[in-house]
Protein backbone atom coordinates (compact mmCIF):
# COMPACT_ATOMS: atom_id res chain seq x y z
CA UNK A 1 0.00 0.00 0.00
CA UNK A 2 1.31 3.17 -0.96
CA UNK A 3 0.65 6.81 0.12
CA UNK A 4 -0.94 7.52 -3.93
CA UNK A 5 -3.61 4.81 -3.67
CA UNK A 6 -4.53 6.79 -0.39
CA UNK A 7 -5.51 9.19 -3.19
CA UNK A 8 -3.67 11.72 -1.58
CA UNK A 9 -2.90 15.10 -3.49
CA UNK A 10 0.71 15.95 -5.24
CA UNK A 11 1.73 18.62 -2.69
CA UNK A 12 0.99 16.40 0.06
CA UNK A 13 2.76 13.49 -1.52
CA UNK A 14 5.68 15.30 -2.08
CA UNK A 15 5.92 16.74 1.48
CA UNK A 16 5.73 13.62 3.21
CA UNK A 17 8.21 11.91 0.30
CA UNK A 18 10.90 14.97 1.79
CA UNK A 19 10.53 13.44 5.44
CA UNK A 20 10.96 10.43 4.29
CA UNK A 21 7.71 8.44 4.96
CA UNK A 22 7.93 5.40 2.56
CA UNK A 23 4.42 3.38 3.73
CA UNK A 24 1.23 4.71 5.70
CA UNK A 25 1.02 3.09 8.71
CA UNK A 26 -1.87 1.38 9.68
CA UNK A 27 -4.23 4.05 11.17
CA UNK A 28 -2.89 6.29 8.41
CA UNK A 29 -4.22 3.32 6.05
CA UNK A 30 -7.58 2.77 7.95
CA UNK A 31 -8.17 6.62 8.63
CA UNK A 32 -7.42 8.81 5.87
CA UNK A 33 -9.78 7.40 3.18
CA UNK A 34 -12.15 7.92 5.76
CA UNK A 35 -11.68 11.25 6.52
CA UNK A 36 -11.87 12.15 3.14
CA UNK A 37 -15.35 10.66 2.21
CA UNK A 38 -16.55 12.53 4.91
CA UNK A 39 -16.81 10.56 8.10
CA UNK A 40 -16.63 11.10 12.27
CA UNK A 41 -13.80 9.12 13.45
CA UNK A 42 -13.08 7.35 16.63
CA UNK A 43 -9.91 5.33 16.70
CA UNK A 44 -7.45 4.41 19.17
CA UNK A 45 -3.97 5.04 18.69
CA UNK A 46 -1.11 5.62 20.52
CA UNK A 47 2.16 8.39 20.33
CA UNK A 48 4.08 6.64 17.89
CA UNK A 49 1.65 5.09 15.57
CA UNK A 50 1.87 8.36 12.83
CA UNK A 51 -1.77 9.29 14.20
CA UNK A 52 -1.16 13.08 13.68
CA UNK A 53 -0.46 12.73 9.88
CA UNK A 54 -3.43 10.27 9.46
CA UNK A 55 -5.74 13.50 10.41
CA UNK A 56 -3.60 16.03 9.69
CA UNK A 57 -3.16 14.82 5.74
CA UNK A 58 -6.96 14.32 5.06
CA UNK A 59 -7.85 17.54 6.64
CA UNK A 60 -4.96 19.63 4.65
CA UNK A 61 -6.04 18.36 1.62
CA UNK A 62 -9.87 18.92 2.19
CA UNK A 63 -8.95 22.32 2.79
CA UNK A 64 -6.89 23.12 0.23
CA UNK A 65 -8.33 25.43 -1.72
CA UNK A 66 -8.40 28.12 0.99
CA UNK A 67 -8.65 31.70 0.46
CA UNK A 68 -5.95 34.57 0.51
CA UNK A 69 -8.50 36.79 2.34
CA UNK A 70 -7.11 37.72 6.00
CA UNK A 71 -10.26 38.38 7.23
CA UNK A 72 -10.57 34.66 6.68
CA UNK A 73 -11.91 32.69 9.73
CA UNK A 74 -10.45 29.23 11.21
CA UNK A 75 -11.55 26.55 9.09
CA UNK A 76 -10.21 23.52 11.41
CA UNK A 77 -9.70 23.43 15.29
CA UNK A 78 -7.00 20.62 16.77
CA UNK A 79 -7.39 20.40 20.24
CA UNK A 80 -4.54 18.74 22.50
CA UNK A 81 -4.06 18.35 26.30
CA UNK A 82 -0.51 20.03 26.58
CA UNK A 83 1.61 23.09 25.30
CA UNK A 84 4.41 20.55 24.23
CA UNK A 85 1.93 18.03 22.42
CA UNK A 86 0.52 20.87 20.58
CA UNK A 87 3.82 22.67 19.60
CA UNK A 88 4.38 19.05 18.40
CA UNK A 89 1.44 18.66 15.93
CA UNK A 90 1.55 22.49 15.02
CA UNK A 91 5.49 21.18 13.49
CA UNK A 92 3.96 18.24 11.75
CA UNK A 93 0.97 20.39 10.36
CA UNK A 94 3.70 22.80 8.94
CA UNK A 95 5.80 19.71 7.75
CA UNK A 96 3.08 18.77 5.67
CA UNK A 97 1.78 21.94 4.41
CA UNK A 98 5.06 23.06 3.21
CA UNK A 99 4.14 23.15 -0.34
CA UNK A 100 0.31 24.43 0.00
CA UNK A 101 -0.75 27.42 1.10
CA UNK A 102 -2.88 26.60 4.49
CA UNK A 103 -1.66 28.20 7.08
CA UNK A 104 -2.28 27.45 11.29
CA UNK A 105 -1.19 28.89 14.42
CA UNK A 106 -0.64 27.64 17.72
CA UNK A 107 -3.36 28.58 20.72
CA UNK A 108 -2.08 27.93 24.36
CA UNK A 109 -2.29 29.29 28.10
CA UNK A 110 0.42 30.97 29.63
CA UNK A 111 0.93 33.29 26.05
CA UNK A 112 -0.51 36.80 25.23
CA UNK A 113 -3.95 36.30 24.34
CA UNK A 114 -4.11 39.57 22.75
CA UNK A 115 -1.26 38.65 20.81
CA UNK A 116 -2.91 35.45 19.52
CA UNK A 117 -6.40 37.37 18.57
CA UNK A 118 -4.04 39.85 16.72
CA UNK A 119 -2.56 37.01 14.88
CA UNK A 120 -5.87 35.38 14.44
CA UNK A 121 -7.03 38.23 12.36
CA UNK A 122 -4.10 37.33 10.02
CA UNK A 123 -5.71 34.84 8.11
CA UNK A 124 -5.16 31.59 9.81
CA UNK A 125 -6.92 28.10 8.74
CA UNK A 126 -6.10 25.39 11.14
CA UNK A 127 -5.62 26.12 14.58
CA UNK A 128 -4.05 23.78 17.37
CA UNK A 129 -4.10 24.20 20.81
CA UNK A 130 -5.14 22.98 24.29
CA UNK A 131 -8.83 23.37 25.30
CA UNK A 132 -8.87 25.89 28.01
CA UNK A 133 -7.38 28.78 25.92
CA UNK A 134 -9.27 27.73 22.74
CA UNK A 135 -12.42 28.34 25.01
CA UNK A 136 -11.29 31.70 26.21
CA UNK A 137 -10.86 33.12 22.51
CA UNK A 138 -14.08 31.78 21.85
CA UNK A 139 -15.85 33.44 24.19
CA UNK A 140 -14.21 36.84 23.25
CA UNK A 141 -15.72 36.63 20.07
CA UNK A 142 -13.44 33.90 17.52
CA UNK A 143 -15.17 33.36 14.84
CA UNK A 144 -15.67 30.07 14.71
CA UNK A 145 -18.92 29.90 11.93
CA UNK A 146 -16.63 27.77 9.38
CA UNK A 147 -15.17 25.09 11.26
CA UNK A 148 -15.52 22.53 9.24
CA UNK A 149 -12.95 19.83 11.25
CA UNK A 150 -12.94 18.89 14.90
CA UNK A 151 -9.76 17.15 16.19
CA UNK A 152 -10.00 16.04 19.68
CA UNK A 153 -6.15 14.54 20.10
CA UNK A 154 -5.23 12.25 23.12
CA UNK A 155 -8.72 12.51 24.52
CA UNK A 156 -8.97 9.86 27.36
CA UNK A 157 -5.41 11.95 28.88
CA UNK A 158 -7.94 15.09 28.63
CA UNK A 159 -10.49 13.74 30.19
CA UNK A 160 -8.00 12.47 32.94
CA UNK A 161 -6.74 16.14 33.05
CA UNK A 162 -10.31 17.42 33.92
CA UNK A 163 -11.16 19.23 30.38
CA UNK A 164 -14.35 17.45 29.87
CA UNK A 165 -16.36 20.21 30.12
CA UNK A 166 -14.40 22.11 28.04
CA UNK A 167 -14.45 19.73 25.04
CA UNK A 168 -18.04 19.55 25.36
CA UNK A 169 -18.71 22.81 25.56
CA UNK A 170 -16.54 24.35 22.31
CA UNK A 171 -18.26 21.18 20.63
CA UNK A 172 -21.80 22.34 21.17
CA UNK A 173 -20.68 25.75 19.66
CA UNK A 174 -19.75 24.08 16.57
CA UNK A 175 -21.19 24.42 13.07
CA UNK A 176 -23.58 22.10 12.75
CA UNK A 177 -21.85 20.37 9.71
CA UNK A 178 -18.71 19.74 10.77
CA UNK A 179 -16.22 16.19 10.85
CA UNK A 180 -15.04 14.98 14.04
CA UNK A 181 -11.84 13.12 14.66
CA UNK A 182 -11.32 11.41 18.02
CA UNK A 183 -8.22 9.96 18.92
CA UNK A 184 -7.22 8.34 22.06
CA UNK A 185 -5.04 5.83 23.00
CA UNK A 186 -6.99 3.59 25.79
CA UNK A 187 -10.92 2.55 24.76
CA UNK A 188 -12.17 3.67 28.40
CA UNK A 189 -16.09 3.97 29.51
CA UNK A 190 -15.41 7.71 29.83
CA UNK A 191 -13.79 8.40 26.23
CA UNK A 192 -16.83 6.14 24.96
CA UNK A 193 -19.12 7.99 26.56
CA UNK A 194 -17.60 11.22 25.13
CA UNK A 195 -17.43 9.81 21.56
CA UNK A 196 -21.60 9.48 21.97
P1 LIG B 1 2.86 10.31 15.81
O1 LIG B 1 2.29 9.01 16.26
O2 LIG B 1 1.96 11.11 14.96
O3 LIG B 1 3.41 11.10 16.99
O4 LIG B 1 4.13 9.98 14.86
C1 LIG B 1 5.31 9.35 15.37
C2 LIG B 1 6.50 9.57 14.44
O5 LIG B 1 6.36 8.80 13.24
C3 LIG B 1 6.70 10.99 13.99
O6 LIG B 1 8.09 11.28 14.11
C4 LIG B 1 6.28 11.00 12.54
O7 LIG B 1 7.02 11.96 11.80
C5 LIG B 1 6.61 9.59 12.10
N1 LIG B 1 5.75 9.07 11.02
C6 LIG B 1 4.41 9.27 10.87
N2 LIG B 1 3.94 8.60 9.81
C7 LIG B 1 4.99 7.94 9.26
C8 LIG B 1 5.14 7.06 8.13
N3 LIG B 1 4.12 6.72 7.37
N4 LIG B 1 6.38 6.58 7.87
C9 LIG B 1 7.43 6.91 8.67
N5 LIG B 1 7.35 7.72 9.74
C10 LIG B 1 6.15 8.24 10.04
Amino acid sequence: MSFEKLGLIKPLLGAIKELGYEHPTLIQKRAIPLVLAKSDIFATAQTGTGKTAAFALPILQKLRNTTADENRAIRAVILSPTRELSIQIHEDVKNYSKHMSITSAILVGGKDIEAQQRMLKTGIDIVIGTPGRFMELMDKGLDIKNIEFFVVDEADRMLDMGFSKEIRRIHLQLPKRHQTLLFSATYSDKVRKLSK
